[in-house]
């Protein structure tokens, strides 16, 4: 890493103890910079590097709620304000019992990044909580939205912060969540959240944006070698939003999807998954993989073990963080992988990217690959703003115009700063000097 840089790394670290995957991921972006300051010395001089890891606004509460039983429950609420240079607050809220301030600020940080890499007018956020939706039901998940937006709301807004879903939020919670902010304020304010149902001013494309975004990206990537989707044999973990609408793009382009995940194990079908099996398990069932296993002939389910030890020829993580290490990469890279596109957030760890980038892989970060589904979020907010809803070809298009435009900027920005192919360098920088040219404008903020 740049000596200049190591002083304000070493700061950052000391300053937001005990935040493990706060710190990787600055540490990730950190390492890319060097050639950045050496041509504007302003960044330095301004700090900007210590402003942008330093949040705007955190915001840490208690929430209390109700089980079917009675029996009183308190969990914790997060929403990280990271950066508005760029426009309102914008990310998602995760429900996950492993959610905590490193977590979340983990989040944020990458999504300043992700957000300025889609060229709207968005800046970074991100919140969520320690609680488990697993196993709850449907009234005990609309009290708990209640109680948290019973907080949250007073922090949020159409020009101040746009959450969405993650990990644990998807269209119901949005819809309990946007219910309670409209009881609350007597406002029926579209923009305050995006993700939400079709019927009452959510956008068409926005449920398979970041899975059809990722393949888009993915795509791309693998033009630049001559090589598409048609014929790969790909290997995607999770089995959520991003995962299913990641695996029906792919096989629409003709690839065979034979793996997907979950937490608590994997499932391969050799004939190319079943998206409306899957769909219809975890989506409408909210059931596990062993289901799907149980109804799909010639499918087998592994409990626990590895989705990576699957071959294939193109991986997608697409469940959470650090869910691919260095020993899964170099195991995917010895079955033959050539290109990675990354669904989740950091789902790679620091020596898998070091592993698939030395075997010469096409490797596509989350925050570059996975940002059609905030871009689409983005185009939510513009037909909210206009009172407008646009038909699923027009939205498709532009998002896929906007993951083409990402990837070609990425891979423009690795080229002009002496870093061919590694799109890393490409999205953190490329990311990272549109936020800061905007906050040395804005003055001292
Ligand atoms: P979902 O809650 O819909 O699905 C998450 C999937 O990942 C589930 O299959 C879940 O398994 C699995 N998973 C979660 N945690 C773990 C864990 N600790 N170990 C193993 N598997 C796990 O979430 P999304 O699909 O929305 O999000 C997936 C990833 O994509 C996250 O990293 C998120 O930040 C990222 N992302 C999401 C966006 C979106 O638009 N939704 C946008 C950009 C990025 P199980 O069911 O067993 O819990």
């Amino acid at each position: 890493m740049d000596s200049r840089l190591e002083a304000v790394r070493d700061t950052v670290l000391a300053r937001n103890p005990g935040e493990k995957e706060f710190h990787q991921a600055v540490i990730e972006v950190f390492e890319s910079l060097g050639p950045v300051h050496d041509r504007h010395p302003e960044f330095l001089e301004g700090a900007v590097l210590e402003r942008l890891c330093e949040p705007e606004r955190q915001i840490i509460f208690r929430v209390p709620w109700t089980d079917d039983a009675g029996r009183v429950h308190v969990n914790r609420g997060f929403r990280v304000e990271f950066n508005s240079a760029l426009g309102p607050y914008k990310g998602g809220l995760r429900f996950h019992p492993s959610v905590y301030l490193g977590i979340v600020k983990f989040l944020g940080f990458e999504q300043i990044f992700k957000n300025a890499l889609t060229g709207m007018p968005i800046g970074g956020g991100k919140g969520g909580s320690d609680f488990d939706p697993r196993g709850r039901s449907d009234a005990e998940i609309m009290r708990f939205c209640q109680s948290f937006m019973t907080e949250l709301y007073r922090h949020i807004g159409e020009y101040t912060d746009v959450p969405a879903g993650d990990i644990g939020v998807g269209g119901r919670e949005i819809g309990y969540l946007f219910g309670q902010y409209k009881r609350i304020t007597n406002r029926y304010e579209s923009g305050v959240l995006t993700g939400k149902g079709i019927s009452w001013g959510g956008s068409l494309v926005r449920p398979e944006a970041t899975g059809y975004g990722t393949v888009i990206f993915a795509q791309e990537m693998l033009k630049t070698r001559g090589q598409s989707f048609d014929g790969q044999r790909v290997v995607v973990s999770g089995s959520g939003n991003v995962a299913i609408h990641a695996i029906a793009k792919a096989q629409s382009l003709g690839a065979t999807v034979v793996a997907c995940s979950d937490s608590a194990g994997y499932i391969v079908d050799e004939a190319g998954i079943d998206v409306a099996l899957l769909s219809q398990v975890k989506e409408v069932e909210r059931g596990r993989l062993t289901d799907y296993a149980a109804r799909r002939p010639g499918s087998n389910h592994v409990a626990g073990g590895s989705v990576w030890d699957v071959t294939g020829t193109v991986a997608l993580p697409c469940a959470t963080q650090n869910e691919l290490d260095g020993d899964a990469a170099a195991k995917l890279v010895s079955n033959g992988l050539i290109a990675v596109a990354e669904g989740a957030n950091m789902p790679s760890t620091r020596s898998a990217v070091s592993v698939f980038q030395e075997a010469g892989i096409l490797f596509g970060p989350g925050k570059a690959a996975n940002a059609g589904g905030v871009a689409t979020s983005a185009l939510e907010m513009q037909q909210n703003a206009s009172r407008d809803s646009w038909s699923f070809e027009y939205t498709e298009q532009r998002l896929t115009e906007i993951m083409v435009g990402i990837h070609d900027r990425c891979a423009a920005t690795a080229d002009e700063y002496g870093a061919p192919g590694n799109y890393v360098v490409g999205a953190n920088i490329g990311g990272f000097v549109k936020v800061a040219d905007a906050m040395l404008a804005q003055g001292l903020i």
